[in-house]
């Protein structure tokens, strides 16, 4: 395997024992560069592979609808792990790295392989947990294409920035291939996991599960039906909402049950028009890969610092500008906007646990819009995402609404109230492009025809 997908966080030896792969970000055995890393290491020593999962009950403000949908997905990587021979836990964890460590430490484990993660919390624990053992701990970028650290080496401006550079390596890594194999070693003493004790594990559940279904299997089902259904097609219909165009694919790629570069693959290899397949390219990896390019290289990819200059300087000058109307976070979360649309958009994430891309534009810039400053804004947006989106408290999720709201890869546009230089979006817009009064209809209940109040 191309050797650039991995990092060395210390620069610990590896003198005996098992090979851990730690797996965090890519819920899956298939198609897994972080386990084939992994493999390789195992091979060369002659020790066996273990996997272990450290689920966070209430990972970035998730709750019970993403935490089943986890579960699922994990239940499959035993699964498949069993069929390989691989010995699999799940471990629960309060303090990650501690528990981490304490787990490295009884089982004998000689070397440890982890997936890369963008975000603050998961890199944080990475390079604690680097610190304070004495194995080997590599990283490898299994959710990328183009590893992060290879597309670019610093924070990129905008899609047609990082575009040039994704496209320079996609060659050397969309087409690389590999076989995750089985094993005959086995690995004494590894623990297996207390299902029951997952499931009783004390989740928020307020926001209920959706009829989404996690794992390897449904993924692959999800990307096949759409190739099969939708992708001729996805490039004209991708900003309608009433159209059932998207790919669904955003929950699969968040939680790694669908590894981006297979997606890729599959997709290329059809016969679908030029255009559509374009399209799928451009978003399922250059604009994926930019939000991992922006989240790895800004600290602050989810506060109101992490925007460019241009757009704190121009919020700042409307700070003052008069809102025509404010709400509470309540009042988002319940959908009681004067605005049909926005609170349309609302309960379809609400009840479905995935707004439609579209709509989460027009959604997250009216927050920007009726609330007392960019910073609470910011906040209130981050909060339903990711309380609410299966998909959320992802790399997308934080530049999606850095974009509405504060200009990230975006450039300024024509000077308006409260939004300064930043990218307006109206209902009128959307009735332009879609059939709005149907939207509304299909996700507000007891809303009669007719009666359509739009912001602006
Ligand atoms: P498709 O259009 O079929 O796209 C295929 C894949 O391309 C997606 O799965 C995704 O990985 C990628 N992609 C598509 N659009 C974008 C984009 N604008 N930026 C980066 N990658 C993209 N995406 C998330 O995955 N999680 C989030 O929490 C999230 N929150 C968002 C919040 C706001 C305010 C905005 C504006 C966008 C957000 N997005 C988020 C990006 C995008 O809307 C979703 O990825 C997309 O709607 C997911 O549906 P799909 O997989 O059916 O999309």
């Amino acid at each position: 395997m191309n050797q650039t997908r991995v990092q060395k966080l210390n620069d610990a030896p590896y003198t005996e024992g098992g090979v851990l792969y730690w797996m965090d970000r890519e819920m899956r055995v298939t198609h897994n560069w972080s386990l084939r890393h992994a493999f390789d290491v195992a091979l060369e020593h002659n020790v066996p592979v273990g996997i272990v999962y450290n689920l966070v009950a209430d990972y970035l403000g998730g709750g019970a609808r993403q935490y089943q949908f986890k579960l699922e997905g994990l239940r499959e990587v035993e699964a498949a792990c069993k069929e390989k021979g691989v010995p699999f836990t799940v471990l629960l964890t309060g303090d990650t790295v501690e528990d981490l460590a304490t787990f490295i430490n009884e089982q004998n484990v000689g070397y440890v392989v982890t997936d890369m993660h963008p975000l603050r919390m998961n890199r944080t624990w990475k390079t604690e947990l680097a610190r304070k053992i004495s194995v080997p701990l590599d990283v490898v970028d299994a959710h990328n294409v183009v590893p992060v650290w290879v597309a670019s080496e610093k924070q990129e401006f905008a899609a047609r920035t990082i575009r040039p550079k994704i496209r320079k390596h996609l060659d050397t890594y969309l087409d690389e291939t590999m076989r995750i194999p089985s094993q005959d070693l086995t690995w004494s003493g590894f623990p297996s996991t207390d299902w029951k004790t997952l499931e009783a594990a004390d989740v928020d559940d307020t926001i209920a599960p959706t009829d989404w279904k996690g794992g390897e299997t449904a993924a692959k089902r999800a990307l096949q039906a759409f190739i099969d259904d939708r992708l001729r097609g996805y490039d004209e219909g991708r900003n309608d909402p009433m159209a059932n165009a998207l790919s669904g694919l955003s929950p699969y790629f968040h939680y790694g049950m669908l590894s981006p570069q297979f997606a890729a693959q599959q997709v290329l290899a059809t016969s679908a028009p030029r255009a559509d397949r374009d399209t799928f390219l451009e978003e399922a990896v250059i604009r994926r890969e930019l939000s991992d390019n922006f989240c790895y290289y800004n600290p602050n990819y989810d506060k109101v610092d992490g925007f460019p200059d241009w757009a704190k300087k121009t919020l700042d000058a409307h700070r003052k500008d008069e809102r025509p109307y404010v709400y509470t976070r309540k009042q988002f979360e319940e959908a009681r906007t004067h605005d049909d649309l926005w609170n349309a958009a609302q309960q379809e994430m609400v009840k479905t646990g995935k707004m439609h891309g579209y709509m989460r534009m027009y959604w997250a810039k009216k927050i920007l819009e009726w609330t007392p400053d960019p910073e609470t804004a910011l906040r209130y947006a981050i909060y339903l995402n990711d309380r609410y989106e299966l998909d959320g408290r992802d790399p997308n999720g934080y530049v999606g609404v850095a974009w509405s709201i504060g200009g990230v890869h975006d450039r300024a546009w024509t000077e308006r109230p409260v939004y300064g230089k930043i990218r307006y979006m109206n209902a009128n817009g959307c009735k332009r492009k879609f059939d709005v009064e149907g939207y509304v209809a299909k996700w507000v209940s007891g809303y009669t025809q007719g009666t359509l109040n739009l912001d602006g």
